[in-house]
C-alpha cells in the first residue's frame, strides 16, 4: 500500500462535504508517524496535544471564524523553539532543553489555527547535507531506504514526502529546505532573509539563516508562507516589507516571463539525468510561453569555498553559548570551571559540529581573518552582483537543486568535502540572500521495479531563485509548472 501525501485542498473538499473531521485527519497522519517509525523522520510526537487541537479546530470550523491554516497539520523542525516541548537541535547537548517560549514562526502557525504535529529530526544543529548528522540516528528516505532524504531539514521533507503531515517547517542556511525537498520529491521553498523572523529559532549562521515551508504542492508551501512571513518587533533583521497575497499568483500562467539558466551549472560535475530533467523542463515553460535563456554567473566556482568560511565563523560563534553553565549538557565529572566547558562541550557536540567550530575559530583568528574571512565576504559581495546582473536580464534563474541524485547512507559520511559539495546549487542564493523554491521534475531511471514510484526512479528538483522579496514569482512559475507536469503526484511507498 502506498501513503497518501495530502494537500489541503483535498482535505478542505471532504471537510466540506462531511466526510471526515480535522481530528480524524490528524490521527490518520498520527498513524503514519507510527507506520513509518523506521524512517526517523520525528525526534517528539505530540499525540495528544495535537488531537486536542484538532478538536479545537473542528469547534471552530463549525462555529466560523477558523484561521487561514484551519485542516492543515504542520511538523516542525527541531530547531525551532516550541513552548513547554524539547527543543534538542537534534543534539546531545540540548538533549533535554524545554523551550519557555515560541518561535514567532511557530506562534503564527499556532494563530492560524494549524495542529502542530511533532518535532523533526535533522543533522545536529543544521549542519550537513544528509541528516546522518543526528545525534538520535540518520532519517531514511521514504522512495528508497537506502539513500539519505537529503539534510539538514531531513526529517521535516519525510514527514511531507510519506504523508505524516501536510507541510512542515525547515530552516535553509545553505540549501537545507531545497535540497531534502528535491531528494524526497516535494516542494521546498527558502524565502528571502529577513522575510520570516527568526526568534526563537536556534542560530547557526545568523546572516544565512531563514525558515520556510516543505509541502506537497506549491500551493500549500504559498499558505505556510502567507501565514509566517512579516515583521516581527523581536527580530530586528525581519524586514518591514508588505506581506503579499501569495495565493493570487498561482495564475498558471508563465506567458512573458523570462527565465534564465546559468551556463555554470550546467558544466562539468551534473550527473547527466539531471541535465536531462532540467532541460525537458525548461522545454515545458518555453511550451508555456516563457523566454528561456542562458545567463551567467560568472563567481559560481567560488560559492562553496565563500559559503563553508562564512557559515562555520558564525557557527563558531553562535555555539560559544553552549559551555554547560546556563543549560544544556554539563559534564558531571569536571572539578574546575574550564574543564567544565571542555568537557560539557567535548561530550555534547558531535564530530561535524566539533568540525565546524575549529574551521571557523581558525578563519576568525588574528592571523588568518584578512585570507579566509574577509576575503570570503568580498566574494559574497560578487556573488550578490552576479545575481543583480543575472536579474537585470531574466525574471527567475532556473538550475537543478543538487548535482546528484540521493546519495546511499554512508557514502559520503567519511568524506566531509564530498559532502559539502552537495550543496553547490543551493549555496548561492544564501550568500545574496535571495528567495529560492526546489520542485519536483523528474524521476532518474529506474532502479527497481517498485511500482509505487512512478517506475522506481529517485526524485530530481528543479531550483527557481528570485529577486529579493519577489517570492510571487517563484510561486507562480513553480505552481504552473506543477500543473503542467505529474511529478509531484509521484508517492514513496510506505509498508504499513
Ligand atoms: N548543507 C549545508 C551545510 O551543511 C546547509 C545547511 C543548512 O542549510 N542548514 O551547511
Amino acid at each position: 500500500m502506498t501513503s497518501g501525501r495530502a494537500t489541503l485542498d483535498a482535505t478542505r473538499a471532504a471537510l466540506r462535504e462531511g466526510s471526515t473531521t480535522v481530528e480524524r485527519v490528524t490521527e490518520g497522519f498520527l498513524g503514519a508517524i507510527g507506520a513509518g517509525a523506521r524512517l526517523n523522520a520525528f525526534l517528539d510526537v505530540f499525540h495528544d496535544q495535537a488531537m486536542e487541537q484538532a478538536r479545537r479546530v473542528d469547534r471552530k470550523l463549525a462555529a466560523g471564524g477558523a484561521g487561514p491554516l484551519a485542516g492543515m497539520v504542520v511538523a516542525v523542525k527541531d530547531v525551532l523553539c516550541m513552548e513547554g516541548v524539547k527543543t534538542t537541535c537534534a543534539s546531545k547537548i540540548l538533549e533535554n532543553f524545554v523551550s519557555p517560549y515560541d518561535a514567532t514562526a511557530v506562534a503564527r502557525l499556532k494563530a492560524a489555527d494549524a495542529v502542530l504535529i511533532g518535532k523533526t529530526n535533522m543533522d545536529e544543529f543544521a549542519m550537513g547535507s544528509s541528516t546522518e548528522n543526528s545525534a538520535f540516528g540518520p532519517v531514511k528516505n521514504p522512495v528508497d531506504e537506502s539513500k539519505v532524504p537529503g539534510g539538514s531539514s531531513g526529517g521535516s521533507c519525510v514527514a511531507v514526502a510519506a504523508g505524516m503531515a501536510h507541510a512542515a517547517l525547515g530552516t535553509d542556511t545553505g540549501g537545507s529546505i531545497r535540497q531534502p525537498a528535491a531528494f524526497c520529491g516535494v516542494v521546498g521553498l527558502k524565502p528571502t532573509y529577513g522575510r520570516v523572523s527568526r526568534y526563537g529559532l536556534v542560530a547557526l549562521s545568523s546572516s544565512f539563516d531563514v525558515i520556510g515551508p516543505f509541502a506537497s504542492c506549491v500551493r500549500d508551501a504559498a499558505r505556510v508562507l502567507s501565514v509566517i512571513a512579516g515583521e516581527d518587533p523581536r527580530d530586528a533583521t525581519s524586514a518591514e516589507v508588505p506581506v503579499p497575497a501569495y495565493e493570487e499568483f498561482l495564475t498558471n500562467d508563465v506567458r512573458g516571463m523570462t527565465i534564465g539558466l546559468p551556463a555554470e551549472a550546467f558544466a562539468e560535475g551534473l550527473a547527466p539525468e539531471i541535465r536531462a530533467a532540467v532541460d525537458t523542463c525548461a522545454d515545458a515553460l518555453r511550451a508555456g510561453g516563457a523566454d528561456v535563456r542562458e545567463v551567467r554567473l560568472p563567481h559560481s566556482s567560488a560559492t562553496i569555498s565563500a559559503y563553508y568560511i562564512l557559515m562555520t565563523a558564525e557557527a563558531s560563534s553562535n555555539l560559544a553559548r553552549y559551555d554547560g553553565a546556563r543549560y544544556g549538557h554539563r559534564s558531571a565529572g569536571a572539578r574546575e570551571l574550564s574543564a567544565m566547558y571542555t568537557r560539557s562541550r567535548s561530550e555534547g557536540f558531535g564530530a561535524e559540529t566539533k568540525r565546524r567550530i575549529m574551521l571557523g575559530t581558525y578563519v576568525l583568528s588574528a592571523g588568518y581573518y584578512d585570507a579566509y574571512y574577509l576575503k570570503a565576504q568580498q566574494v559574497r559581495t560578487l556573488i550578490l552582483r552576479d545575481y543583480h546582473d543575472a536579474f537585470d536580464a531574466v525574471d527567475v534563474v532556473a538550475m537543478p537543486t543538487s548535482p546528484t541524485p540521493p546519495f546511499t547512507i554512508g557514502e559520503k559520511t567519511g568524506d566531509p568535502l564530498q559532502m559539502y559539495l552537495a550543496d553547490v546549487f543551493t549555496v548561492s542564493a544564501n550568500l545574496a540572500g535571495l528567495p529560492a523554491i526546489s520542485i519536483p521534475c523528474g524521476l532518474t531511471t529506474p532502479v527497481s521495479s517498485k511500482p509505487d514510484t512512478g517506475g522506481g526512479g529517485l526524485p530530481i528538483g528543479l531550483q527557481l531563485t528570485g529577486r529579493p522579496f519577489d517570492e510571487s514569482m517563484l510561486l507562480r512559475v513553480a505552481d504552473a509548472y506543477e500543473r503542467d507536469t505529474e511529478w509531484w503526484k509521484q508517492q514513496p511507498p510506505i509498508a504499513r
